[in-house]
């Protein structure tokens, strides 16, 4: 028996969000020693967390008896060095990145409101858009997989709220241009969320455009550069009469005390920080390099192969029969039927993958 009647009617149109698969579920339908399956799905940091993250989380555990503070000040202190922006322009989030999407769709979203979705892209941004009762109105990259920014223009309407630009994109890796995305803030009568995910693997942050523009947002996560995907932590950049707001309805108490400290710890890592990008930065180049397929540039920890003329499908199933996991793009909208997104994994791992996709080439 069900009752989908007293679901509310956003909810029907949503397709639910498409995890990465995991180690366990690949181990067990193909027979692998969970320790040998190589996961390079979930564009994670393969090398683990800081050991300083770790310890500092250890040290606080017999804490978790009392809340944590209610704002995170000790932890928005820290990003507040980080960034060099004033805590006036931060909130930390939790869960993750996506809790901090879902609080500003929250604040901002009634009914009938529209956001503009550029794809393909991150498909958490729909999901929360249309949760709060938000229309997406979706508009594809260009070929080369940069901004249309006309179109983006021409979408706009009385009712446009929000305009999510990912950058680095997931799942092409590709920055938005500081230009483009300029046009885009002066021409808006909303807010553009920048999402910066993979940053710290770029060189495009636009950090400073918060002292020029009273519409942008960026979000920003822990899970990728600074490996603490496990934790759930996030941040926003928004001009303070924003985070006023945001304030309001932010859940109280949602970042976790072990998060707090982990956090702070893994900015002070300076050492653990370099060493993940330098992994991504080689390791991109390797797998660019050396996959006998289309691999388009990347800013960010993975790399987007395009094998056709075969099916992004047929080619994951068989990394997945070497128990490599790598991400069908498939599931992504407007991202066709031959993209595989691959994470960057250590330099053994990086050998197999490369192996795995010349051994796929074969199939031709
Ligand atoms: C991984 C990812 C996030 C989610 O970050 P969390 O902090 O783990 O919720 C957000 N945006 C993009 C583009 C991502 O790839």
């Amino acid at each position: 028996m069900s009752r989908p009647e007293l679901i509310k009617e956003e909810i029907a149109g949503i397709a639910e969000y498409v995890p990465g698969k995991s180690i366990e579920e690949i181990a067990s339908k193909y027979g692998f020693h969970p320790a040998s399956v190589i996961k390079l799905g979930s564009n994670e940091n393969v090398l683990g967390p800081s050991t300083k993250a770790i310890e500092s989380m250890v040290d606080h555990a017999k804490d978790v008896n009392i809340y944590p503070s209610a704002d995170a000040s000790e932890l928005v202190d820290a990003i507040s060095v980080y960034t060099g922006l004033p805590v006036e322009n931060i909130c930390a989030s939790g869960p993750g990145m996506d809790g901090l999407l879902d609080n500003l769709m929250r604040l901002l979203i009634s009914a009938g409101d529209e956001v503009i979705i550029p794809t393909p892209t991150f498909s958490y941004y729909g999901i929360a858009a249309c949760a709060n009762g938000a229309v997406p109105v979706y508009v594809e990259l260009n070929e080369d997989y940069s901004l249309d920014t006309d179109a983006i223009m021409n979408a706009e309407s009385d009712r446009t709220k929000v305009i999510f630009l990912c950058s680095p994109n997931n799942p092409t890796g590709r920055l938005v241009e500081e230009a483009d995305l300029r046009s885009i803030l002066e021409h808006t009568r909303g807010l553009v969320f920048v999402d910066e995910a993979y940053i710290e693997f770029s060189d495009g942050n636009v950090a400073h455009l918060l002292n020029e523009y009273d519409n942008i947002i960026i979000g920003r996560t822990f899970s990728k550069a600074f490996a603490l995907a496990g934790l759930r932590l996030g941040y926003g950049l928004m001009p303070a009469w924003l985070k006023a707001e945001y304030m309001k309805i932010a859940t109280p108490f949602n970042i976790s005390v072990p998060a707090v400290f982990a956090g702070i710890a893994a900015l002070s890592d300076a050492d653990h920080l370099k060493k993940s990008i330098n992994c991504a930065i080689e390791g991109r180049d390797y797998l660019k390099g050396n996959i006998p397929f289309k691999v388009y540039d990347s800013q960010a920890n993975f790399v987007l192969v395009d094998v056709s003329p075969l099916r992004s499908k047929d080619v994951t199933v068989s990394l997945l029969e070497k128990g490599i996991i790598v991400r069908d793009c498939k599931s992504f909208r407007d991202a066709g039927d031959s993209l595989i997104r691959v994470t960057v994994g250590t330099a053994e791992q990086n050998k197999k993958v490369v192996a795995a996709f010349e051994d796929a080439s074969k199939l031709l």
